[in-house]
């Protein structure tokens, strides 16, 4: 008999089981269709010996002194600040676009003041930022709009920028002086033996049983447990009743090279040219030292693995149909970027999960006390 049954190894499922083992002393499987842990974070030794990231490039930034500090107890880290660069008209920017971008773009010495006046002249003015074209374009104008962003969301997502919620391109900051970090986060680094290996140690307790290669459906029926927490896609747990929630894949190509550095920073996104969005090398990430290197393209795809939920209108009104049945499911907690269907990063998971327990908690006790 478990006290939780947990689906899903990811940080949304792996935070949950860990606090409830460690702190409220639950007996708790956590069940994953997948052949190892740590969800889409996962990374691996490839044949060369070079630590990858079987799902994409995984980089960890928050602002949050307290998942910082959660995930701590879990692993050492390597300090880590990204830099991405686009390659557009042949040559390389750095992006975020910056006061450094601007001046070599067009050839100018602004300063930070001068960028301000050089935005605005070419900004257009909305009074109501819908989707991710009109966050670009207010800010920056279509040139540079078109330069960086229409061309690889049209190649990540499948549709114009026009069609897609502000959230998407917000992500992506514009900046007036001269930081080329990809994220301005408090926290930024890396697991310093990986992802993995830190997933590993929070599931390392005698209260946590670890089931892979197993669909919750195959087992539901023989397993005892009081509490259910889903962390899978939310439409396939209601057999898809009310249609698929969209979701947008992508193939991941890994290539080892005979070399010490393939290019001159973590990731190069290529906005415009080929079929890929970025190539990242994981060296940069890992601070592996080796005499080869490996690094992944990222090609985008409608089918596959359901790795990015597509924030459009209907895809959120669809998406509340079924939250409406997840209110109504007893004894059952949905969490995670599947099974809320949004576009989270891992801190944001993280921060999820620990609120969660802490609800738990004091449903836990109230129930204990009445
Ligand atoms: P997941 O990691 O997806 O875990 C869900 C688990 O549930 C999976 O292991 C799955 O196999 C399992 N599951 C599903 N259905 C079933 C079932 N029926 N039975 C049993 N198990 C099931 N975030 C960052 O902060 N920084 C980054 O740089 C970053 N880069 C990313 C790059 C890519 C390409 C992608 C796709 C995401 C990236 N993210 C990044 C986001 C990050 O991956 C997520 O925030 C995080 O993995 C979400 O954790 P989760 O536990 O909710 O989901
Ligand atoms: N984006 C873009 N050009 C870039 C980088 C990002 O158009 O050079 C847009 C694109 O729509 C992308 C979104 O901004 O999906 C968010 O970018 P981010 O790097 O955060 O994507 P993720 O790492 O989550 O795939």
């Amino acid at each position: 008999m478990f006290d939780y049954l947990i689906v899903g190894a990811g940080f949304a499922g792996s935070v949950l089981a860990e606090r409830l083992a460690s702190i409220a002393n639950k007996r708790v499987l956590i069940v994953d269709k997948r052949p190892h842990i740590a969800g889409n974070a996962y990374d691996r030794y490839d044949e060369a010996g070079l630590l990858v990231h079987k799902y994409g490039p995984h980089i960890f930034h928050t602002n949050s002194a307290d998942v910082f500090n959660y995930l701590s107890q879990f692993t050492s880290w390597r300090n880590y600040q990204h830099r991405v660069l686009a390659s557009t008209d042949g040559q390389l920017f750095q992006i975020p676009i910056n006061l450094n971008t601007v001046n070599s773009m067009y050839g100018l010495q602004l300063n930070s003041q001068d960028l301000e006046v050089f935005f605005a002249s070419k900004a257009e003015p909305l009074k109501n930022v819908r989707t991710s074209e009109d966050v670009v374009v207010s800010q920056v104008g279509r040139e540079l709009y078109e330069k960086f962003f229409r061309g690889y969301t049209k190649k990540q997502w499948g549709m114009d920028p026009s069609e897609l919620n502000s959230s998407v391109a917000a992500r992506i900051p514009t900046r007036l002086n001269k930081d080329d970090r990809y994220f301005t986060d408090t926290y930024q680094a890396m697991p310093l033996h990986g992802y993995t290996n830190m997933f590993e140690n929070m599931l390392n307790h005698p209260n946590i049983s670890v089931l892979l290669n197993t669909d919750y459906k195959e087992v539901i029926n023989e397993i005892q447990y009081k509490f259910m927490i889903f962390t899978g896609p939310v439409d396939e747990y209601f057999d898809y009743q009310y249609g698929k929630l969209p979701y947008r894949s992508l193939e991941f190509k890994f290539e080892t090279y005979d070399m010490e550095r393939f290019q001159e920073t973590g990731t190069i996104n290529y906005p415009n040219d080929y079929d890929f969005t970025r190539i990242t090398e994981f060296k940069y990430l890992t601070g592996q030292k080796h005499h080869k290197t490996s690094v992944v393209y990222e090609y985008p795809k409608d089918y596959g693995d359901p790795y990015y939920p597509v924030p459009k209108p209907e895809n959120m009104e669809l998406y509340l149909r079924y939250q409406a049945l997840c209110k109504e499911e007893k004894n059952t907690l949905f969490t995670g970027r599947l099974a809320t269907y949004k576009y989270y990063n891992m801190d944001q998971i993280v921060a999820q999960s620990l609120a969660a327990f802490k609800r738990i908690l004091t449903l836990n006790n109230t129930a204990d006390n009445t």
